[in-house]
């Protein structure tokens, strides 16, 4: 019988969620919901030194923003926890010493200074470094006398005997000639565990079916698997997503854009855009459907179709997926992400017309760092004339057509509709003489200080009639005559 899905997201807390990590997260989310599995969340935070709980925080923080829901975890718990490794050092020491007292690992006494000369010979000779086998033989005695000296040992694994090979869900057979792996250490003098060993003790603890992670894990898999057997585990099944690149396929670094959910969060993306583009980084739909939501992509995602060459992360591309969002996505959704972008831009949310507002200029915009620009022209206040606007009001008779648009709205009280707004436009615009864009153009100049927008008509009315009259009439006055 097929055991049920179980796969977990491991990452170290060393900082916010790089969009590499957030796609590994993703990919062994979809697979988990798709095959109706269990998505674990497990935070490898043996290396003290680097590891912090605010990168712990903002990790899980981007998980839970990106919709990724961990079924066992941080804050979740279940029964294969504790899910965080440094609560784990019993568990660790327990195994080494399993493999300590079956002879398949020694204790090794070597000082860094002896293991350093070592390295730098290796290297100067121009070979592998590799542990030489100095504690690998010890008699009890010398073990004995090292201890009374006081030295703290490390735990090595002893190195395999047979080559390592890989069968990879996604790359087919990889082949580790023996060779390229030593007397591997396991367990650090003060008791850590190293990460191969920490991972392997807790995928086979937790029951992990599936290892989907990023093609640089390889080296690390030839590890693991010989700790495996080593262990007299079973192995989960492999699957290693090749990495993100930028363009010039190079290593996705600053240059290229955002490198972290955490900033395209800060440039308006929402979550949806986010996943969706970070899936078609390696995976592709079946009818090559490109735009797609949550449910779609869980509905559709299959490992088989995960390419095992890299991908490029092309920011142009990031931007339509997210405009194509910004437009499709429940108006709700999008005026609830928007609210902070105008708030900070001291443009008032709680405005009766804003969720009309952003649903009108949403068509526009491919990312929310950009709708600021875009609700000036309906707040009051200040808002920049573009050259061509300025341009268009200056000439055309702009001066008598907007002085009559003014004149004519001011005649009537109440609410100003779009169908008034274009009726009286075209009254004017007859009576001088104008239609197109001799007609368009300087009211929308007038109205928004630009010569591209949403539709006019909505414009006008959201603006309303005191704001229309008076920005006619400003625009009208302005113009040099
Ligand atoms: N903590 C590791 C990392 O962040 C996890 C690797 C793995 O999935 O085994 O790279």
């Amino acid at each position: 019988m097929r055991k049920p899905v179980r796969v977990r997201f491991a990452p170290s807390p060393t900082g916010h969620l790089h969009l590499g990590n957030a796609r590994t997260a993703l990919f062994n989310w979809l697979f988990a919901r798709h095959e109706g599995g269990t998505f674990i969340l497990r935070i490898e935070d043996t290396d003290t030194v680097r590891s912090t709980e605010e990168s712990e925080r903002m990790i899980l923080d981007d998980l839970k923003w990106l919709g990724l829901d961990w079924d066992e975890g941080p804050g979740v718990g279940g029964e294969f926890g504790p899910y965080r490794q440094s609560e784990r050092a019993g568990i660790y020491r327990e195994h080494a010493e399993r493999l300590l007292a079956q002879g398949k690992a020694f204790t090794c006494y070597c000082s860094d200074e002896r293991l350093d000369e070592n390295r730098k010979r290796a290297r100067s000779e121009g070979t592998v470094p590799q542990y030489d086998g100095a504690c690998r033989h010890l008699s009890e005695s010398e073990r004995l006398a090292r201890e009374r000296e006081g030295l703290k040992p490390t735990i090595r694994l002893r190195a395999p005997e047979a080559d390592i090979v890989v069968e990879d869900m996604i790359r087919g057979r990889v082949e580790f000639g023996k060779e390229m792996l030593g007397d591997f250490i396991i367990l650090r003098s003060d008791g850590r565990p190293t990460y191969n060993f920490a991972v392997v003790v807790d995928d086979a603890l937790m029951d992990i079916t599936h290892v989907i992670r990023a093609e640089d894990h390889l080296p690390n898999t030839m590890r693991q698997l010989f700790l495996y057997d080593q262990l007299g585990y079973e192995p989960p099944l492999f699957a290693h997503v090749s990495l993100i690149v930028a363009q010039d396929r190079s290593k996705l670094s600053k240059r290229g854009g955002a490198t972290s959910v955490y900033e395209l969060r800060r440039e308006g993306l929402l979550a949806g855009a986010v996943i969706n583009y970070l899936a078609l980084l390696g995976w592709s739909h079946p009818e090559a459907k490109e735009i797609l939501s949550q449910e779609e992509l869980v509905r559709a995602f299959d490992l088989k179709r995960v390419s095992a060459s890299s991908a490029a992360f092309d920011a142009d591309k990031l931007e339509w997926v997210s405009g194509h969002h910004l437009r499709e996505s429940p108006l709700s959704v999008v005026v609830a992400a928007a609210e902070p972008f105008a708030r900070s831009a001291g443009f008032d949310p709680d405005d009766v017309r804003f969720s009309a507002i952003v649903d009108l200029v949403r068509e526009g915009l491919g990312r929310l760092s950009d709708l600021p620009g875009e609700l000036a022209p309906f707040y009051d206040g200040e808002f920049d004339l573009e050259p061509e606007a300025e341009e268009w009001i200056s000439q055309h008779a702009s001066r008598e057509l907007l002085g009559a648009l003014a004149d004519s709205f001011a005649a009537v009280q109440g609410r100003l509709d779009a169908a008034e707004f274009k009726a009286a436009l075209k009254t004017q615009g007859g009576a001088l003489g104008l239609k197109g864009k001799g007609l368009f153009m300087p009211v929308r100049a007038a109205l928004t200080g630009r010569t591209h927008g949403p539709a006019l008509g909505s414009t006008a009315e959201l603006l309303g009639r005191e704001r229309v009259i008076s920005r006619c009439r400003a625009a009208a006055r302005d113009v040099e005559t």
